[in-house]
């Protein structure tokens, strides 16, 4: 059984977040950290580690990811300007938190911006 993070607690609203989207699949909410005018992170309620851990069964949850991202995009007001989606595995992606998450960025021109 994998570890829990941080993030399983703000799923179930033990630590405070600001909870965009919420269903029984996934959670977004803002990144502690903005680096952009809109920066959410999108994650399956289940814990899955990394993108090294994914399986089949996985699919659905991970394919909401970006239903999701494209609906909090449009409320942003950000989607026809555009935005970046990324996913960062372990270290050398500079993965700080074992529970795969998509971080969607946006709100102004992103350049060669990576997170990690
Ligand atoms: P990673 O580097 O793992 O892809 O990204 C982890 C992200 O989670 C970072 O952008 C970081 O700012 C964010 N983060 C870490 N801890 C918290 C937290 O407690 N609350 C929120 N909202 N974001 C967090």
């Amino acid at each position: 059984m994998a570890e829990e993070t941080i993030f399983s607690k703000i799923i179930r609203k033990e630590i405070p977040a600001e909870i965009l989207y919420q269903d029984e699949l996934v959670t977004a909410f803002r990144d502690i950290n903005p680096r952009a005018p809109s920066h959410i992170l999108i994650i399956p309620n289940q814990l899955i580690p990394t993108v090294n851990d994914v399986k089949p069964e996985h699919e659905q949850a991970l394919g909401r990811l970006f239903t999701v991202a494209k609906k909090i995009a449009q409320q942003e007001g950000i989607a026809e300007d555009g935005y970046r989606l990324l996913v960062n595995c372990n270290a050398h992606g500079g993965q700080e938190v074992y529970h795969i998450h998509m971080h969607l960025v946006g709100g102004r021109p992103l350049g060669p911006l990576l997170i990690g």
